[in-house]
C-alpha cells in the first residue's frame, strides 16, 4: 500500500511509478487505484475507457503491461463523489472482489490520503503485506504522517519505511541539489519513530510532466535518475518483501 497523512505529496506519482518500477525488475503487477476521493490513476496512465464487465465480473484497463483498476473509471470526472462509511465499504469490496485481475506477483495499492474508512476496509479484506508512507520534508506533512504511522501501527499493518518527495531539487545548469523546505525534518521523524526513509525522490519538471501526460516517468524513459531511484525502490521492497516471507515461514 502506497499511503500519505495528506494529499498532494505525491502518493500517486509514487504509487504508479513504484508500479512500472516493480514491472521492470519483472514482476507481473497490478495497481488498484483506491483513492475514491481523488482517483489519479485515470490520469497518470492517460485511461478514459470503461472497463468491461459481463455483469459478474470487471475486466482491469491495462496499460505499459500493468493490469489497473480505478474508482475513476466509473465515475464522471465532474461529479464529485459523496461517499458514506457503508458506500466506501461496497466500492472498495467490488473493487477487490469482482475485478478479474488475473494473475499477478505484486499488486501496488494507492490510498486516499489520512487515515478512514478505505484504509480499515482494506485491512479487514486484504492480507497487506506493506505500507509504505510518502510525505513531503514539510512540518504541515510530517504531522500527517504520524498520525498515518500510528494507523498502520494499531491496524498490525507492515510499514516498511517513509518515501520523502521533493526532497531536493537539482539545477539543470550546475548539477547542484538545493533542498526544497528545508533539511532533517523527515530524518527526525524516522529516527523518533524507528522507521527507514527508503527513497528520496527530487522534485523534477519531467516527473510532474509525464504523470499529467499520462506516462509515468519511470516506463517512458527508464534510464533518467528520478526513473532508477524508484527502480531501486521496488528492488529494496521486493527485498523486504522476501525477508518478511522468510521469518513468517
Ligand atoms: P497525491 O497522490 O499525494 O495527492 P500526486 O501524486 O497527485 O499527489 O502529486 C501532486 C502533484 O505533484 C502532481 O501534479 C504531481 O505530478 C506533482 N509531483 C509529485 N511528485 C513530484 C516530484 N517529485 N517532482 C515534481 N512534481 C511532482
Amino acid at each position: 500500500m502506497v499511503a500519505s497523512g495528506k494529499g498532494g505529496v505525491g502518493k500517486s506519482t509514487v504509487a504508479s511509478n513504484l508500479a512500472i518500477a516493480f514491472k521492470r525488475i519483472g514482476l507481473k503487477t497490478c495497481l488498484l487505484d483506491a483513492d475514491i476521493y481523488g482517483p489519479s490513476i485515470p490520469t497518470m496512465f492517460d485511461i478514459n475507457e470503461k472497463p468491461k464487465s459481463d455483469g459478474k465480473q470487471i475486466e482491469t484497463l491495462n496499460k505499459y503491461g500493468i493490469a489497473t483498476m480505478s474508482i475513476g473509471y466509473m465515475v464522471n470526472d465532474d461529479n464529485p463523489m459523496i461517499w458514506r462509511g457503508l458506500m466506501v465499504m461496497k466500492a472498495i469490496n467490488e473493487l477487490i472482489s469482482k475485478v478479474n485481475w488475473g494473475e499477478a506477483d505484486i499488486m501496488v495499492i494507492d490510498l486516499p490520503p489520512g487515515t478512514g474508512d478505505v484504509q480499515l476496509t482494506l485491512t479487514q479484506k486484504l492480507k497487506i503485506d506493506g505500507s509504505l508512507l510518502v510525505t513531503t520534508p514539510q512540518d504541515i506533512a510530517l504531522i500527517d504522517v504520524v498520525r498515518g504511522l500510528r494507523m498502520f501501527e494499531k491496524t498490525e499493518i507492515p510499514i516498511m519505511g517513509l518515501v520523502e518527495n521533493m526532497s531536493y531539487f537539482v539545477a539543470p545548469d550546475t548539477g547542484k541539489q538545493y533542498p526544497l523546505f528545508g533539511e532533517g525534518k523527515t530524518e527526525k521523524i524516522a529516527e523518533k519513530y524507528d522507521y527507514e526513509i527508503l527513497s528520496r525522490i527530487p522534485h523534477d519538471p519531467l516527473l510532474l510532466e509525464q504523470c499529467e501526460n499520462g506516462h509515468p516517468l519511470t516506463d517512458l524513459v527508464p534510464e533518467h535518475k528520478v526513473s532508477r531511484i524508484f527502480i531501486e525502490l521496488a528492488e529494496n521492497v521486493l527485498k523486504k518483501l522476501k525477508l518478511q516471507r522468510l521469518a513468517n515461514s
